[in-house]
């Protein structure tokens, strides 16, 4: 082979692979800066009022962190604790919807990030409330999220470590004055994200209740041959099969935009008939899109390989 025609196949080749890399339809995400992620977690500090959203359950998170109150006969369980700073708004909403923060029996989580378990220890301290965790959440809850594989600066992802009271499996519930909530385990955004269930009776009709554990790709996170996490893949394929097969008339979630509170805020406040959180096709939607996600990073790293 000639010089020069080697030189054209390499070039073709370094052509054919950039704009292979090109395809589908974007670039890889770079793991993003501290700035970056400080103005993120900033925008979702803010307080909201408390809600009373369906049944026997409240939300008194702040504005973009939720934080869900179960209540029962024998004391509440509360499913995350948003930042540390996070914990006063809690603590306030409980208050102002007529309950005492000291009633709080059992802390859960959707995913041990620092914006949804970064009050579990204070919280804890406040309240002598048991952690229940899946297994690989809880070992990131006990290192202060140091053993995430997230690939986001150490100081915007750690917080207070706390220790864990009671591991849950895949399916075990959580009962508390004759209310259940049962454990799917969903990995892929944490190693033990959790997604919760339960069920209310409200007007003669029992729904189906979904606390969303979260299944977007943390941005800077490679999906194929990640030696921080090598199973991801598999793990999130499973987790969207299981996600589609949960029965949901109402879903929650970590981050409102997630479940488009602010307008079912709003529909909630004009009164309408229907309760705006039974929205069966917006869970759907949700699955779907995650789905979508996947896929698509899944094509543009293997394109690029
Ligand atoms: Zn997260």
């Amino acid at each position: 082979m000639s010089s020069s025609l080697r030189h054209v196949l390499a070039w073709a080749a370094l052509v054919a692979s950039a704009m292979a890399a090109d395809s589908p339809q974007r670039p890889l995400p770079a793991a993003p800066s501290s700035a970056w992620v400080k103005r993120l977690f900033d925008g979702w500090r803010a307080p909201v009022p408390p809600r009373h959203l369906v049944g026997n359950i409240y939300y008194v998170g702040a504005i973009g962190v939720s934080s869900y109150l179960i209540t029962t006969s024998d004391g509440h369980i509360l499913i995350d604790t948003g930042f540390e700073d996070t914990v006063p708004i809690i603590q306030h909403s409980v208050e102002q919807l007529g309950f005492r923060l000291a009633d709080v029996k059992i802390i859960l989580s959707s995913h041990a990030h620092i914006d949804h378990v970064g009050g579990h220890a204070q919280m804890k301290k406040l309240t002598g409330a048991q952690i229940a965790e899946s297994a690989a959440d809880g070992r990131t809850l006990e290192s202060g999220g140091a053993d995430d594989y997230i690939q986001w600066p150490k100081d915007t992802i750690l917080y207070t470590p706390v220790k864990v009271d009671r591991i849950v499996a895949d399916g075990e519930q959580v009962t508390l004055g004759g209310v259940t909530l049962t454990a799917h385990l969903t990995p892929g955004h944490t190693r033990g994200a959790t997604t919760w269930t339960m069920e209310v009776a409200e007007g003669g009709v029992t729904r189906h209740v979904v606390f969303f554990s979260s299944a977007s790709i943390n941005p800077g996170t490679h999906l194929l041959n990640n030696p921080l996490y090598p199973e991801f893949v598999r793990d999130f394929e499973a987790t969207i099969e299981k996600l589609k097969a949960l029965p949901c008339d109402i879903f929650f979630a970590p981050h409102g935009g997630q479940f488009a509170m602010a307008e079912k805020f709003a529909r909630l406040e004009r009164g309408e008939k229907e309760n705006p959180f039974v929205d069966p096709a917006g869970w759907k939607k949700l699955v779907t899109e995650a789905e979508r996600a996947l896929r698509d990073q899944l094509a543009v790293e293997r394109a690029a390989k």
